[in-house]
């Protein structure tokens, strides 16, 4: 298990200093595991650890996660929260997603609204879009000149350094969807009453962008994946590998910063002695 998230991680990653290639990476590969039902198996199994992983670092209080999800419209992002990221206890873990900024937000520098959602010592953050849309939909839409989108790429690699530095892992997961297969979600959220109020005008006015926000995807991840928080490109056409790859990395990255029950220096029998003698 352990060999395959660590080949797992290896086959995903955006190895630090080399191109994304967004186009050579398929979003309906299933590299690993090509089977659903054993895959809803094994995600059963890996939510249950990453509640054990959490209660270890919640208990340890040193270190932290911080999970950035990013990709389009339609991507998956709210499902794999609700799947895997529902394997733990909502006391340590908060949920943020980032809608377009306020006025306020807007009269700040971008990671301002986001440093404030850092998860503190012990705890779980899972920030559904991210700081990523100041050089996606911004850089896309023209929101800002490229002489300051283009120098964010440099603030974000070192935002997330200061992170680890302070003790806070950083998971970049980029959910990588097919042009194809996000006509087809789109249309079933149009189809399905339960699923409309997702809809959204603008979502067909991004989606006609399709390609700026490949390239900017892109350079995204090749410009901001680094050693200290590399990206993950996940396939995310078949909604059962990308909940078990994702799944798989994080079991994978809390096994790997090895979060320990602490052990108090407790005097035990007079403790226990005294809690004998109450009656
Ligand atoms: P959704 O995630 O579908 O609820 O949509 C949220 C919307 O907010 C998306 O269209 C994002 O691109 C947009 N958004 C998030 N962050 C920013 C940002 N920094 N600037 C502009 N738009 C943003
Ligand atoms: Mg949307």
């Amino acid at each position: 298990m352990k060999d395959v998230a660590r080949r797992l991680a290896d086959r995903l990653v955006v190895a630090p200093g080399e191109r994304a290639r967004l186009s050579r990476r398929d979003p309906r590969a299933t590299p690993f595991l090509d089977d659903k039902s054993r895959a809803e198996a094994a995600i059963d199994a890996l939510v249950q650890r990453l509640d054990d992983w959490q209660l270890r670092l919640h208990a340890e209080a040193r270190q932290s996660l911080l999970v950035v999800i990013q990709g389009m419209d339609a991507s998956g992002k709210d499902g794999v929260i609700r799947r895997v990221m529902g394997g733990f206890d909502p006391a340590g873990c908060h949920v943020h997603s980032f809608k377009a900024p306020t006025a306020l937000e807007l009269a700040h520098d971008p990671l301002w609204r986001l440093h404030a959602r850092t998860p503190a010592a012990g705890e779980v953050a899972i920030w559904n879009r991210s700081h990523y849309e100041d050089v996606l939909i911004v850089r896309v839409r023209d929101l800002v000149p490229r002489a300051v989108w283009s120098r964010r790429y440099r603030h974000f690699v070192e935002f997330e350094r200061l992170l680890v530095e302070s003790g806070t892992r950083v998971l970049k997961l980029c959910l990588h969807l097919s042009r194809e297969e996000q006509r087809e979600r789109l249309l079933a959220r149009l189809e399905e009453p339960d699923k409309r109020w997702k809809f959204r005008e603008g979502d067909l006015d991004e989606r006609a962008r399709w390609d700026d926000y490949q390239t900017a995807y892109e350079d995204a991840l090749t410009r901001t994946s680094s050693e200290h928080a590399p990206w993950y490109v996940i396939p995310a056409d078949r909604k059962w590998y990308r909940d078990w790859a994702v799944a798989t990395l994080l079991v994978h990255t809390l096994a790997e910063m090895r979060p320990r029950i602490p052990e108090p220096v407790l005097d035990l029998a007079r403790l226990e002695r005294r809690l004998r003698r109450e009656r």
